[in-house]
């Protein structure tokens, strides 16, 4: 996105640094992302969008999409990537080579809509895995989960509507990208909160309404946008969620997975711009994953 930028390539180092001094680093099975097709990209952008993307990647230099959201010339490839990650994670769960993912990815993809980049985000990672795993593997029923900070308004888009997928979330509200709140559909559990809400607030909405809609749904798998910028340190927002929230939260939805999905969970970085609380929370949310 630029120099001095919060989403930059410090936040990988650091989760991956906190990986190793938390001694989970030799627990984890590590895979290099492919990029993922045009196929499974315009499952979710429109052909259009994709083509736009590629013909403004800059030669060199920043192309700005909008104020927020830059290329350089090696974003679209590392964008391609993130979405192969998750789209490779989906194909190891499903083939039962592991039990659930992490995907420690740049740039971010919750805010991409169908035909809209926004907010760091180029393409809708998440979203790909979602349409893949309906796609290529025949499930019937997806949850995708988002408890970062910012509403996951691209995801939404995408899914709005699609009875295939239950789309549960919590954002900071008002908050860029200021949506989610007014009458969206059917299956979107948006929970808007309020600045300043912490743990408890956050424990109350999963409880309340994230949890009986996944009993309801009984989704066969569980896509994670996992942003950990309602963290308290975060310098982007106005949440205060602990380090311990993401590892309480993990339980409870591998508790879901347990009950519906054989425990298949792919997990996606989205935001999350405190470097320090960004690499304690990774490791919460994979501890939980890796070892429970
Ligand atoms: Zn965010």
């Amino acid at each position: 996105m630029g120099p001095y930028h919060p989403e930059c390539p410090d936040r990988l180092r650091s989760i991956g640094d906190r990986f190793i001094s938390a001694g989970l680093d030799g627990q984890l099975r590590r895979y290099s992302a492919p990029e993922a097709t045009d196929t499974q990209i315009t499952r979710v952008h429109d052909a259009g969008y994709l083509a736009l993307l590629e013909a403004e990647s800059p030669a060199s230099g920043l192309h700005f999409l909008d104020p927020d959201t830059a290329m350089n010339p090696h974003s679209l490839s590392a964008a391609r990537h993130a979405a192969g990650a998750v789209v490779l994670a989906t194909d190891l769960v499903m083939k039962g080579e592991c039990r659930n993912a992490f995907c420690a990815v740049r740039p971010p993809g919750h805010h991409a809509e169908r035909e809209r980049a926004m907010g760091f985000c180029l393409l809708n990672s998440i979203a790909i895995g979602a349409a893949h795993a309906l796609a290529a593997h025949g499930l019937e029923r997806v949850a995708v989960v988002d408890f970062d900070v910012h509403h996951g308004n691209g995801t939404e888009d995408i899914f709005s509507g699609d009875q295939r997928v239950l789309m549960v979330s919590i954002f900071q509200h008002p908050l860029y990208p200021y949506s989610g709140f007014d009458h969206p559909a059917a299956n979107m559990v948006n929970i808007p909160l309020a600045s300043g809400t912490g743990s408890d607030g956050f424990r109350a909405a999963v409880r309340d309404h994230w949890l009986p809609a996944l009993e309801r749904h009984r989704p066969q798998m569980l896509f994670v946008s996992a942003g950990f910028d309602a963290h308290r340190d975060d310098p982007l927002a106005g949440l205060e969620f602990a380090d311990a929230d993401y590892a309480w939260v993990t339980k409870e939805l591998m508790a879901v997975a347990d009950v519906h999905a054989d425990g298949r969970i792919v997990s996606s970085l989205e935001g999350g711009y405190n470097l320090s609380a960004l690499g304690r929370c990774a490791t919460e949310h994979v501890r939980e994953l890796a070892l429970n």
